[in-house]
């Protein structure tokens, strides 16, 4: 499937940038106006993040515009909380809306004007059936719908009975304003849809102002028209409610309308994207915060360690389309470890240490050894490694009996100290359950830097961090957040989480130069992976580093 997606978007514009051009060409809009309407409901996550740079992208692209607006017109669910979130996690994707950041609650007032505009068309009535009855008016998929018996309301009558909703006569649910379009048509949106309601609810905006609130399907095309939108960007899901929004902007009579487009949502395998899955995992406290590592969310993303380049990458990578798919976790992993190969230094950790002593190595010297920070980019320069004689290595490195093809430690093999000196093993201390405690060898002296003499062939190299100097560190290994043998949902439709998706492994020993690191500073530990230093948990004396990805995959481009 990759490689289809990666032809298709090298060789070929996407639908949409076909669609924009030709609107162009046609001197239909004689620039482009495009926006990202998130509601403020929860944070951003990787879906969010493809329609943001989509969007934002189609702006630069063919010099347009981008607005940010929040789509804050329910407010039941809304919080300023995920409004600051929001544009934090925007701006660090990299878009930029200037100074165009608009909330959808700032059109209230047109709306209703709107809405009073189709009163006087005919185009819109006042309903006093209840929520139930209305659904059973509306018949079905293969049976058409049975008009309201108020229907035939009078202009005045209906114009009188909405001010009246405005001004709070009726009870939450009373009354409804409706648009009348078509009880028969073939698609239930159309078939007299509710567009404004009386619900008592404060608006983390306009407080208590309204008691009346637009529907969807009603406010969204007008905030496009009234920011002067061209493409209305929308997932898949819009699609049968298009002639609806065709409609809405039609009997308004706003010149050059807004048109609505969709493209298919992006899924990942193995991880939760839902807005509802991820909220429901945070508040059943099965996640830390709706910015654990585990977690697909923006912010997660960016505690994890991704950057805003490996993101931008991964859209890029997987395009847009029309049909529903998911795509595999393991090309977003390919994205960040493509975009830190030659960014950030690569440096000695063990995450699981076990001793190794050089016997022949005197007790008190501390050499220092010099290794390049990154093998793959020179110009990132070198450092420098204290090296004595007693060392941690990771305990994986050490066998006893090796099964064939083990090139690193067991008794009489020969192995290079990664920079630092040949070593020959020479056996092990156990403890009284025979578990391994110290591993013995000694170091030819001529080998410095790891380099074989003349003719000896090392096949193994191991890394290492000197016990003296070591600093320790927790460090937190995941696995995808959903068990990855049986599929997303269980069959009475809760996640099916995978519960070792969370390790942490407490006494980790990382090369002195690692003391300082820094919240989100990001480094590859050889062998281990690539690591973020964790935003919230770690401190000065206490270094906490979540692997973002480890080093191999089976994914290919
Ligand atoms: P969720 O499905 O997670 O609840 P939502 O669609 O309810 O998301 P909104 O805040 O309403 O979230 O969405 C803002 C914009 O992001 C919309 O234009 C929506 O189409 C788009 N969007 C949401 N999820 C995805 C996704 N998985 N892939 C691409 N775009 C998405
Ligand atoms: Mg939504």
């Amino acid at each position: 499937m990759e490689e289809n997606v990666m032809e298709k978007e090298v060789v070929s514009k996407n639908f949409i940038e076909q669609i924009i051009e030709k609107d162009l060409e046609d001197g239909c809009y004689d620039h482009i106006q495009t926006r990202f309407p998130p509601e403020p409901n929860g944070y951003l996550h990787i879906g969010h993040a493809k329609s943001i740079l989509l969007n934002y992208g189609l702006a630069q692209k063919y010099h347009g515009k981008f607005n940010l607006r929040f789509d804050d017109t329910n407010p039941t669910k809304e919080k300023t909380e995920f409004v600051h979130s929001i544009i934090e996690d925007a701006k660090w994707l990299g878009a930029d809306w200037e100074d165009r950041l608009f909330f959808a609650s700032d059109y209230f007032e047109q709306m209703y004007e709107a809405a009073v505009k189709l009163i006087q068309k005919g185009k819109a009535y006042v309903c006093d059936l209840s929520a139930d009855e209305i659904k059973q008016y509306r018949g079905t998929l293969t049976e058409p719908g049975k008009n309201s018996p108020y229907r035939e309301r009078t202009v005045e009558e209906n114009l009188e009975l909405f001010e009246n909703m405005k001004n709070g006569m009726y009870k939450d649910g009373e009354k409804v304003l409706r648009a009348k379009i078509d009880m028969a048509s073939p698609n239930i949106n159309m078939r007299d849809p509710v567009i404004y309601r009386v619900a008592r609810m404060t608006h983390h905006n306009t407080g208590d102002k309204w008691c009346i609130y637009p529907m969807y399907d009603f406010a969204h095309p007008i905030e496009d028209a009234i920011e002067k939108v061209t493409h209305s960007i929308c997932t898949l899901e819009f699609e049968d409610h298009r002639p609806l929004y065709d409609w809405v902007v039609n009997e308004l009579e706003y010149p050059n309308p807004p048109k609505q487009i969709e493209f298919a949502k992006l899924y990942l395998t193995d991880v939760v994207t839902g807005k509802r899955y991820i909220k429901k995992l945070v508040e059943d406290g099965i996640v830390d915060g709706w910015d654990d590592p585990r977690l697909v969310s923006v912010a997660a993303l960016r505690r994890r360690g991704f950057t805003p380049e490996s993101i931008r990458n991964f859209v890029e990578l997987v395009g847009v389309s029309k049909a529903n798919s998911s795509v595999d976790y393991a090309m977003l992993e390919y994205c960040i470890r493509e975009d830190l190969k030659l960014k950030v230094p690569r440096m000695m950790a063990v995450l699981d240490p076990i001793k190794l002593v050089i016997d022949n190595y005197p007790e008190d010297v501390t050499e220092q050894i010099e290794a390049p920070n990154n093998q793959e980019k020179e110009d990132m320069g070198s450092r420098t490694l204290p090296f004595g004689r007693e060392l941690y290595i990771e305990r994986e490195d050490f066998m006893e009996e090796p099964p064939k093809k083990y090139f690193r430690m067991f008794p009489g093999n020969v192995v290079r100290l990664m920079y630092a000196y040949i070593v020959t093993c020479t056996g092990c201390e156990k403890d009284e359950a025979g578990n391994v405690t110290v591993v013995h060898c000694t170091y030819d002296s001529q080998t410095k830097g790891g380099n074989a003499r003349e003719g000896q062939k090392v096949k193994g190299t191991i890394h290492w961090v000197s016990v003296k100097d070591a600093v320790e560190a927790k460090v937190r290994l995941y696995e995808n957040i959903i068990d990855e043998e049986k599929g997303k949902l269980n069959e009475d439709g809760t996640l099916n989480l995978n519960l070792n998706s969370l390790r942490v492994l407490e006494k980790c020993y990382l090369e002195p130069n690692l003391a300082h690191a820094e919240k989100l500073m990001k480094y590859q530990f050889v062998r281990n992976g690539y690591f973020c230093v964790d935003s919230k948990d770690s401190t000065e004396d206490a270094l906490v580093l979540n692997r973002i990805v480890s080093l191999k995959s089976s994914f290919k481009l």
